[in-house]
This record gives structure tokens, sequence and C-alpha cells, in this order.
């Protein structure tokens, strides 16, 4: 989905960006992404790595969380629409997956995805996060890459965003940044301590997650944010 068309769509939640804007700026940590593009080096250059055998459920410590078992993720119209066009597809894949038994469970509430456990547990996850002894992963992203669709076109954009967030700014720019422990509340987020892809001996996160960043927001982005962060 194109990233302008759900930022109209979804925007980010409510939430005094004017003044997260001007305390990075205030404080050096203020990045020009280019054309409208503000860059949050503060949350930009936190470490990060995924790691879904530290934050899965039954995998985890007892105060971990995961995106795609905790989190609440909103999917626009045009996500809800593309993933019940691929429903018989998903359900083929998730054929193993037991809440899938009985056919296409219930997978979104008014455009939330929904989280669902195994029968007899009570470890919920998002209906679309399969189960592996490596950790939760996400059949949409799966799907994509045997079927040889380009990156995004099943999986939710604040999906294959997370821990990176896109804020719409009241005067048109975009500000990127990302869970952390200053921005998490303003994300409607869970604390950023909580998720053990944001600790420490992993690179910065603008690194980990460069692929993403080239293909939703472009490379003259990812190259602004490297020269930003060796300023
Ligand atoms: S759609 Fe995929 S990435 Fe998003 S929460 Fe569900 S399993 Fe995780």
């Amino acid at each position: 989905m194109d990233v302008n068309d759900w930022l109209d769509d979804q925007g980010a939640p409510e939430a005094d960006w004017t003044r997260v804007v001007l305390q990075r700026a205030m404080s050096g940590q203020l990045g020009d992404g280019g054309e409208g593009v503000l860059l949050d080096m503060l949350a930009l250059t936190q470490p990060h790595a995924c790691r879904p055998h530290l934050c899965t459920p039954g995998m985890r410590g007892p105060s971990d969380r995961s995106c795609c078992a905790d989190l609440e993720v909103s999917v626009a119209d045009e996500e809800v629409d593309v993933i019940e066009e691929a429903l018989p597809e998903i359900a083929a894949a998730m054929h193993a997956d037991p809440r899938w038994a009985d056919g296409v469970p219930v997978w979104n509430d008014d455009g939330a995805l929904v989280r669902h456990s195994d029968p007899g547990s009570r470890r919920k996850r998002c209906v679309f996060a399969e189960s592996t002894p490596d950790g939760l992963r996400c059949v949409l992203h799966r799907l994509e890459l045997q079927t040889d669709r380009e990156p995004g076109e099943l999986k939710p954009l604040p999906c294959r965003l997370f821990p990176l967030a896109l804020v719409a700014m009241g005067d048109g720019s975009v500000l990127v940044t990302a869970i952390h422990k200053k921005t998490a509340r303003d994300l409607a987020s869970r604390p950023a301590r909580v998720f053990p892809c944001l600790s420490k001996d992993a690179p910065p996160l603008y690194e980990s997650e460069r692929d993403v960043i080239e293909s939703v927001l472009g490379a003259e982005v990812y190259d602004a944010i490297v020269v930003a962060a060796n300023a």
C-alpha cells in the first residue's frame, strides 16, 4: 500500500509530536531525510535485532512481549481487502495451525488484527502468526516470499515497519521514528523495554531495518539517515 495513502487512512496515535520534534532538534537528534521527511535519530540509532525466540509466548521471560502476540495492529481498508482476497491461499498455508482447523477464523475486528490462542492454551498470538520451533513467524510474509509477491503486498504496513513508525505532522512533513523509551507512550505501544528486539548487543535500528526503510521510504531516505548518524 502506498505510504501516503496509509498515512491518510491510519495516521499515528494522537500525541504532541511537535514537542517530540522540538526536543530532537534542541538535542541535535533531528535528521533531515529530504522532501519533508524528519528523522528521529534518537530512536533510529537505538540497538535492534529481531529475536523471535526471545519474544514468543512460551519461549520468553515473564515480562517480555512481542509485536505479533501483544500489540494492537490496525489495518487500513485497502489492506483488509487484499488479505480478504488472499484468504483461501492463507488458509492453505495455515493448514497445520489448529486455530485454522475449522476454516478461516475471525481475523480482524473493525480493522484491527485479531489474536487467537490454540485450543487449550491461553497464549494468544495474531491469527496470521505461525508457531515454529524458532518462534513466531508471519504467514503473510512467508506467502509473499513463496509467491514472488512484492514486499508489503499482503503484510500490513505497521507490521513491516515495527518497531519503526511514521507520523504525519500537521504541516505535511512526516516524522520517521520508532518505539523507544522516549516515544513508546506517544505511539500507544508497550514500553520499549519489554521488546527483546530493542536491547543492546545489536546493530543500530536503521541498519537492521535497512531493507524496510529503502522499500517503504526510498533509498535516499536511508542514505540521509546514514549521513545524520555519522554527522
Ligand atoms: S500480520 Fe504478521 S507481522 Fe503482523 S502481527 Fe500478524 S503475524 Fe505479526
